[in-house]
């Protein structure tokens, strides 16, 4: 349950209150200081709280020049966040308990006779643990985003798209699904980790900070050694050998014997793949680093980020 309304104009914001057109005063508790000049506030209810989310413009001075720091990022359902550089970023997962809370939540929201007080309360418990969850999801791809785009100028993403893993397992009658359970399991384990945000929310903080980020295409990053950049299939005389991917996060190449964890070899192939596609940017920018994805969305923006001064959008 989410919905929510925008007002692009016809707002009044003091410290502990908010005024809207048509609705006049409410009470306000901002989470933190509203900076730079309000453009609109957009009012949602989540789980049965209501929320402003107050977008404004603030001028940035110019990104500063960094050192360049490439990485590459392997997201994936068990571990969250793998970088290049050996680093894990945990996310949370749901506890057991809190599976089992879910699931007694749901139960009791069907047994409630249809159009009845107690089934519109039992649907509020349920949502409001949903907004719970997602909260929580929010908070650590806020933090991770915030470490990669800190400590990096240039991040690789896998480009996967969340909706062919998430797709239903079941498959249809002509190709019914293979391992329905372990699958409905794993769609599970991705709403967990939500890779979609984090990736989101680095793109844009990359673009605030003037750095680049690109999305790869990941296939066989998983399978293929980043040491010898060698895979099996690559040649008629090893292609009768298995690939390297040996466990879930033990990758020991066949063909030159080095040995990692998966997700970090898989996030050194992406990096390769990064690389290999910023130097391609440049060239066709004539030297001049280009931002190549999020960030930067109003006509104003751009034309402030031409003059080396970026415009900064943020939900207050
Ligand atoms: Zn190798």
């Amino acid at each position: 349950m989410h919905e929510s309304c925008r007002f692009p104009q016809g707002f009044t914001i003091e410290r502990h209150r908010l005024k809207l057109a048509k609705l006049g005063w409410l009470k306000l508790t901002a989470h933190r200081k509203v900076k730079g000049r309000p453009t609109s506030v957009t009012v949602s209810r989540e789980g049965g709280h209501w929320y402003a989310a107050i977008a404004c413009e603030v001028e940035l001075s110019s990104p500063q020049r960094r050192e360049i720091a490439e990485v590459g990022v392997d997201l994936n359902v068990a571990t969250g966040a793998v970088t290049s550089g050996a680093q894990i970023l945990p996310m949370p997962r749901t506890s057991p308990e809190e599976m089992r809370q879910l699931a007694r939540l749901q139960k009791s929201l069907a047994r409630k006779k249809k159009g009845s007080r107690n089934r519109l309360k039992a649907r509020r418990a349920l949502a409001r643990f949903h907004a719970k969850l997602a909260r929580r999801r929010r908070n650590a791809a806020h933090v991770i985003s915030h470490q990669l785009t800190e400590q990096h100028t240039h991040i690789a993403f896998e480009d996967l798209r969340l909706t062919n893993m998430t797709a239903s397992a079941r498959g249809t009658v002509e190709q019914p699904g293979r391992n329905v359970a372990a699958k409905a399991g794993l769609n599970r384990a991705i709403l967990d980790v939500s890779p979609g945000q984090i990736r989101s929310m680095t793109k844009y903080k990359a673009a605030w900070a003037g750095g680049e980020c690109v999305e790869v295409d990941a296939r066989h990053t998983s399978q293929r050694c980043s040491e010898c950049g060698g895979h099996p299939r690559d040649d008629a005389t090893t292609n009768h050998l298995p690939h390297g991917r040996v466990a879930r996060d033990r990758f020991v190449c066949p063909l030159c014997g080095h040995e990692v964890h998966a997700d970090i070899n898989a996030a050194r192939n992406i990096l390769a793949l990064g690389r290999a596609r910023w130097a391609a940017l440049r060239t066709t920018a004539g030297g001049a680093p280009v931002a190549a994805c999020g960030g930067l969305s109003s006509k104003r923006a751009r034309e402030a980020g031409s003059k080396d001064q970026g415009m900064k959008r943020l939900a207050a």
